[in-house]
């Protein structure tokens, strides 16, 4: 597989905010929510293990909106953005594979979330989610 190593350098496009994500990454996430579409990004899942911001945390802006409860990360010198708090649970951050340039991102399976209606979407996950979850 291509993306099973751990690992992978990413980084804003100044090169500013440099961090490691941790793989396996064998899927990603599009959302279709007002932000996210506009942005083009694809998705990594993780909680806090899964992502090391190694240099620029100080150059970071954030950007909310609406319920206010997702945070969007930016670097303020290039106005990439290279990862967020989803507010499906803000506990856990989602990666921007577009800023991975060692993921293969074309490569990988891509499942949406529809985050343009997302009360329907989040509840539609969780009830997924939850014979599994005990
Ligand atoms: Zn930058």
């Amino acid at each position: 597989m291509p993306n099973d190593r751990t690992g992978y350098t990413g980084t804003c496009h100044c090169g500013a905010v440099k961090f490691v994500v941790n793989g396996p990454i064998t899927r990603a996430t599009q959302c279709t929510c007002s932000v996210c579409s506009r942005m083009g990004a694809l998705w990594h899942g993780t909680d806090e293990s899964g992502l090391t911001v190694l240099s620029g945390e100080d150059q970071l802006r954030l950007y909310q909106f609406g319920s206010m409860t997702a945070k969007h990360y930016f670097c303020r010198n290039c106005g990439i953005h290279p990862f967020s708090r989803p507010r499906l649970n803000p506990k856990l951050w989602v990666v921007n594979l577009r800023c991975v340039p060692d993921i293969d991102a074309a490569s990988l399976p891509v499942s949406v979330f529809d985050g343009a209606h997302w009360e329907e979407a989040a509840q539609a996950l969780l009830s997924r989610a939850r014979p599994g979850n005990g």
